[in-house]
């Protein structure tokens, strides 16, 4: 008996990283599992990679969830597809990091659309599923960088904003069978932070070498690392936890 046996999950953003990592996860505890990601080919090959139990079943869906249409389209398609909706984890995100005084329009709103705009977006779509059945879990990814860094102004507000956000979905969901809560990964490698590596023209393992040194469990974090919490608050046993943010980052940001 997996934890997850006869659910549908989707997670955005998952053709790749955190995503594809907590897709695994649910993949292996027995869920039917949604990838969501931009490019639907992408997605239908990481979905096609997941270790699915059973009669499990895994779809991979273009979805671009800063558009209303295509979060709302996508959201029904699996439905149609795996037959309903029960976890839904906001995972897709994109940074566009730089000093205030240089960064652009396009940099805010591209930050703002993806990672807000997207987690609303799905939210909303997904929502009328999980109210109508009494029954639905929700994670959202924030980021210690919610708690203010450098060169990510755009960056950090949309991250503390998915809190407020999930903090508000705690309150008007509950009554309806629906937990939200939200992770805040520290530094996880994958391909997010290698890029954040080649932007300050470091080498990937002289980056990540350096983030374990500074983080008092003395390692980075894995995708794997974010998948264990993400099933843990969309398991059953985490049903009177709602609305709280759990920061999974080694005590990083204790420092
Ligand atoms: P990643 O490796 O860059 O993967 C992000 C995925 O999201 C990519 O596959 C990307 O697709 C997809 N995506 C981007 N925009 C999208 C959109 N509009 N609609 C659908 N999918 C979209 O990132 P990650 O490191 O796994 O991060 C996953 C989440 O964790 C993000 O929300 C991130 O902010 C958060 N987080 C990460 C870290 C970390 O250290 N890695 C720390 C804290 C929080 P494309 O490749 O096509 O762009």
């Amino acid at each position: 008996m997996g934890r997850f046996d006869g659910r549908v999950a989707v997670v955005t953003g998952a053709a790749r990283g955190i995503g594809f990592g907590t897709a695994t996860r649910f993949a292996e505890e027995g869920a039917s599992v949604a990838v969501l990601d931009l490019d639907e080919a992408s997605a239908a090959e990481a979905a096609a990679k997941l270790p699915l139990v059973d009669g499990a079943k895994s779809v991979g869906i273009g979805c671009d969830v800063s558009d209303t249409e295509s979060a709302e389209a996508a959201v029904e398609r699996v439905v149609a597809e795996l037959g309903g909706i029960h976890i839904l984890v906001n995972n897709a995100g994109v940074t566009r990091d730089n000093l205030l005084f240089k960064m652009t329009d396009d940099d805010w709103d591209m930050v703002m659309n993806v990672h807000l705009r997207g987690a609303f977006l799905m939210t909303r779509a997904a929502q009328k599923h999980f109210v109508a059945q009494k029954y639905g879990k929700i994670v959202n990814l924030s980021s210690v960088s919610a708690l203010g860094n450098r060169g990510q102004a755009n960056y950090s507000a949309a991250k503390m904003g998915v809190q407020g956000f999930t903090r508000t979905l705690g309150i008007e969901l509950g009554r309806y069978g629906v937990n939200a809560n939200a992770i805040a990964p520290g530094f996880i490698a994958t391909e997010m932070t290698d890029a954040t590596a080649a932007r300050l023209g470091v080498g990937v393992e002289e980056f990540r070498a350096a983030a374990a040194e500074a983080n008092p469990v003395k390692r980075v974090g894995y995708p794997e690392d974010i998948a264990a919490a993400a099933a843990f608050l969309c398991s059953d046993e985490a049903s009177y936890i709602t609305g709280q943010t759990l920061y999974v980052d080694g005590g990083a940001k204790l420092g």
